[in-house]
């Protein structure tokens, strides 16, 4: 036993040193660290190895899946995202240049102003201790009573819901939670990074289908119904989308959850831009499927970005497999917090929803005459596109634009999209016209 250990130990440090020289080869010729075909190829060899050796298929590919993840670690160099370009423009900012941030999906306007009245009234409430992990039991039920009445669907009670800090650890603590080692996501992208970066942190492997500007950013349903096998445990959903502002055709929709439901597949719908949209929108809430996990959030709804507050609503078996890991990792989400997200919920952000409608007309016309390539958005609050020039790098573009005082995303950071950018909408007229007069600029050189 030991000698085959210690062999299989030898033959990692030779894959890995392998896959650390294709990762240098891939990013001299500027190709992406993850290849599905040639994943396929490979693993269709794994599995009929497997049936020849009679070895469970499923240990197998799980264990392949352990090895290709290795690869994607040894590969990964510091891609620039969004994030990275912001904490970047910020450290400018401090240095005295003057930036525009149309890089982050941060709304300029304030909460609505009765959070200000809520966080006085905290302290003489009392929302100052330790809570439930699940959240306020009053908030959950405020929640539960907001969400029916919203989405109209009849089955969602407070049992049903979990608050956390922010839609981004409710993502986390349901892939973390629901899914282990070596199990397979389906992500659509372009996608927001965070859905990989924790499949990945799980060693959870990644499946992703591209799609792209020419299929109007829809997934084809037989691509998705191929990469499903025994180890595919969760879908992801993010309509309307970051970065593209896509939201499916019903129909489309409808089969996703379909297939899903015939591969009892987990729904992880991150919906937290569904106060943003501009064309019909139906929530993975309506089809009452019981593995499906919704996430929201007071972020981008009621601009509430620093005060790091969102739930998800999902079977109650399943909040209590988040909510485990949930306390684990902070015990409750800040009372003070829900409290006030609590009464946030009594404001009407309608006004919310038509700047960033009308914020986004300009983009769109701007864009227009500027010659991008996109898809018009259906929601959300960004412009995906595509700029037609031989050779065009996002990540590189994205600093020569910080260089002139223009934040934008690289379209690298939601996949394969080098010759991408996103355009966040979340400024006045005023300046996203600059923003927009900038990269006209830089565009035209
Ligand atoms: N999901 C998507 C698609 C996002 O774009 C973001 C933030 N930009 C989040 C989740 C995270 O939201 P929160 O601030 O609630 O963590």
């Amino acid at each position: 036993m030991d000698e085959v250990t210690l062999e299989m130990i030898k033959m990692l440090k030779t894959r890995t040193d392998i896959a650390r020289e294709i990762g240098d080869v891939k990013k001299n010729i500027g190709k992406a660290i993850t290849d599905e075909s040639r994943e396929d190829n490979l693993r269709e060899k794994v599995v009929a190895l497997s049936k020849e050796i009679n070895l469970d298929e499923e240990i197998a590919t799980k264990f392949f899946n352990f090895l290709l993840n290795e690869s994607i670690k040894v590969q990964s160099t510091n891609k620039q995202t969004h994030l990275s370009i912001f904490l970047k423009a910020k450290s400018l900012e401090q240095q005295g240049k003057k930036i525009i941030h149309m890089e982050v999906g941060e709304p300029d306007f304030l909460p609505p102003p009765i959070v200000k009245e809520a966080l006085g009234e905290v302290y003489d409430k009392g929302f100052v201790k330790y809570g439930q992990a699940k959240g306020i039991p009053i908030f959950r039920e405020t929640l539960a009573k907001y969400i029916s009445e919203k989405f109209n669907v009849t089955n969602v009670t407070s049992e049903n819901i979990i608050v956390s800090p922010g839609a981004r650890f409710s993502i986390f603590t349901a892939i973390t939670a629901l899914l282990n080692p070596g199990d397979e996501i389906i992500v659509i992208e372009p996608a927001w990074p965070a859905y990989k970066d924790c499949a990945l942190n799980s060693g959870i492997k990644i499946r992703t289908i591209n799609t792209t500007l020419e299929d109007n950013w829809e997934p084809s349903i037989e691509k998705i119904r191929k990469m499903i096998n025994s180890n595919t445990k969760m879908i992801v959903l993010n309509y309307p989308n970051n970065p593209t502002g896509k939201i499916l055709p019903e129909k489309l929709q409808d089969e996703i959850v379909e297939v899903a439901k015939e591969n009892d597949l987990y729904i992880l719908s991150d919906e937290i831009y569904s106060e943003y949209k501009k064309t019909k929108w139906k929530s993975i809430l309506c089809y009452n499927y019981e593995k499906s996990i919704v996430t929201q959030s007071f972020s981008k709804s009621h601009a509430m970005t620093g005060f790091r507050i969102g739930y998800a609503i999902t079977d109650h078996v399943i909040v209590e497999k988040m909510a485990k890991l949930q306390a684990l990792c902070l015990t409750n989400v800040s009372e003070p917090i829900q409290y006030t997200a609590m009464k946030a919920l009594e404001a009407d952000t309608s006004n919310n929803t038509n700047t960033v409608e009308d914020r986004l007309k300009i983009l769109i016309k701007e864009a227009e005459e500027i010659g991008l390539d996109f898809v018009v958005p259906d929601g959300a609050m960004y412009l995906f596109a595509r700029v037609n020039k031989e050779g065009f790098d996002g990540v590189e573009f994205a600093n020569n634009t910080l260089d002139r005082g223009l934040a934008i995303a690289p379209g690298e950071g939601f996949g394969n999209y080098k010759d991408h950018i996103r355009i966040s909408a979340c400024q006045d007229e005023k300046t996203l016209t600059e923003g927009m007069n900038i990269l006209r600029e830089i565009l035209s050189e």
